[in-house]
């Protein structure tokens, strides 16, 4: 079915866009009709991408994104790019990123037990959540009832999430990163960041967003942004992560500038749990 809506787009024919906005619409409908039975019936499953510290000789498996995915019943799985925004316009974003938070947490605090020691994982905070006045707390007493720690779990906040009003988001992050939480800029030079946004807000990573990688290595401009990124990043004390690396022409491009961290599916793609505890088995 998401097949069908990402071709709308592409539609040229007006009859045939309008016909497929209505499809749309639907399936959206659809998809919102099921929330709660999606909650019950745990359709929503979490997978884990590795993001490797490339400072050393060979990349050392640092920590994972978690994303999430939704298998559901009818329609199969679901991409995010779909149904967040959805889930976003409809107030229900907060239940979901709330379970996420929740089931990162446990499966943590389970690979502690069970490998004796873990790697942070990071999860995705909607622009939504920022206007959640519970949002510090919540994720407190989440880790608390895991018995794990703050560092255990950092916190990718889209970029333009920034943007809607800079003074709330600059105390959320103050207050979160003063619970011992990591913050990372997600999506960084997708949307507008201004410079201005970068020394007013207490980051702790900035994440290079997928379409900025894409034809780096390919593109003498893009590198030369590269260095400058990386200079000021170093400079304020920022680490900084590149995701959507696909392939070794990138990946030594982004090593060699000096970049700390790298996702992609250079190394891997994302993860159901079974195949990453393969990789968190060998990894210490
Ligand atoms: P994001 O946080 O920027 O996540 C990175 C996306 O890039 C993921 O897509 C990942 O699968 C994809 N990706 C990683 N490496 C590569 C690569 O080398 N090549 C390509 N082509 N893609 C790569 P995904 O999982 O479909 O997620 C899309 C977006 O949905 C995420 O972007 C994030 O904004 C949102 N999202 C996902 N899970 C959650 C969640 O639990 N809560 C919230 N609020 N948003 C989420
Ligand atoms: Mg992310
Ligand atoms: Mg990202
Ligand atoms: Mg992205």
């Amino acid at each position: 079915a998401c097949n069908s809506i990402s071709k709308v787009r592409h539609s040229t024919s007006y009859e045939v866009y309008d016909a497929k906005m209505h499809e749309k619409e639907m399936f959206e409908a659809r998809l919102l009709d099921g929330i709660s039975k999606a909650f019950s019936e745990h359709q929503f499953k979490l997978v884990f991408q590795p993001k490797y510290n490339v400072h050393g000789k060979t990349p050392k498996l640092a920590s994972a994104e978690v994303l999430i995915r939704w298998k559901h019943p009818e329609f199969g799985l679901v991409k995010p790019d779909f149904f967040i925004p959805l889930l976003e316009e409809n107030g229900l974003i907060r239940q979901l990123d709330r379970y996420v938070w929740r089931e990162a947490a446990a499966q943590v605090r389970r690979w502690k037990k069970e490998f004796g020691y873990s790697i942070p994982v990071s999860v995705n905070v909607s622009r939504v959540d920022i206007f959640d006045p519970d949002i510090v707390d919540f994720l407190q007493k989440t880790i608390e009832e895991n018995e794990i720690s703050p560092s255990d779990i950092h916190l990718e906040i889209t970029e333009t999430a920034y943007t809607d009003n800079v003074e709330h988001i600059v105390s959320v992050v103050k207050k979160l990163q003063k619970a011992g939480f990591m913050v990372e800029m997600d999506d960084f030079g997708k949307g507008y960041s201004s410079i201005n946004m970068l020394t007013t807000l207490p980051l702790d990573a900035l994440k290079l967003d997928i379409e900025f990688i894409k034809d780096i290595a390919e593109n003498n401009r893009g590198k030369n942004l590269l260095g400058c990124i990386l200079e000021m990043a170093k400079l304020l004390d920022l680490t900084v992560i590149a995701e959507g690396v696909e392939n070794a022409k990138q990946y030594f491009l982004l090593k060699n500038a000096g970049c700390d961290m790298i996702q992609g599916y250079y190394f891997s793609k994302p993860l159901e749990t079974k195949e990453f505890e393969k990789l968190l088995a060998v990894a210490n």
